[in-house]
């Protein structure tokens, strides 16, 4: 099975405070209903950038399956 890093959001964690939406080169990010940030993992490409800046540290990066 083919499989690549992706970012998951711990949601209970999540402040909703935007940062790593700004700063995904993917546009993979985005803070649904004002509550927490989602990922859309057909867009991610694991490069890390949005867990580097969230101020919460909600945000991994591991491995997800690619279908
Ligand atoms: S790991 Fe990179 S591409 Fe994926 S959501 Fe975070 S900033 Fe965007
Ligand atoms: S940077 Fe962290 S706390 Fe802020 S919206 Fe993104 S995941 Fe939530």
């Amino acid at each position: 099975m083919l499989s690549k890093k992706i970012a998951a959001v711990n949601k209970s964690r999540c402040a909703a405070c935007g940062a790593c939406v700004k700063v995904c080169p993917r546009a993979a990010l985005s803070v649904f209903r004002g509550c927490y940030a989602r990922v859309d993992e057909a867009m991610c490409v694991g490069c890390g950038r949005c867990a580097g800046v969230c101020p919460a540290g909600c945000i991994s990066v591991k491995e997800g399956s690619l279908v």
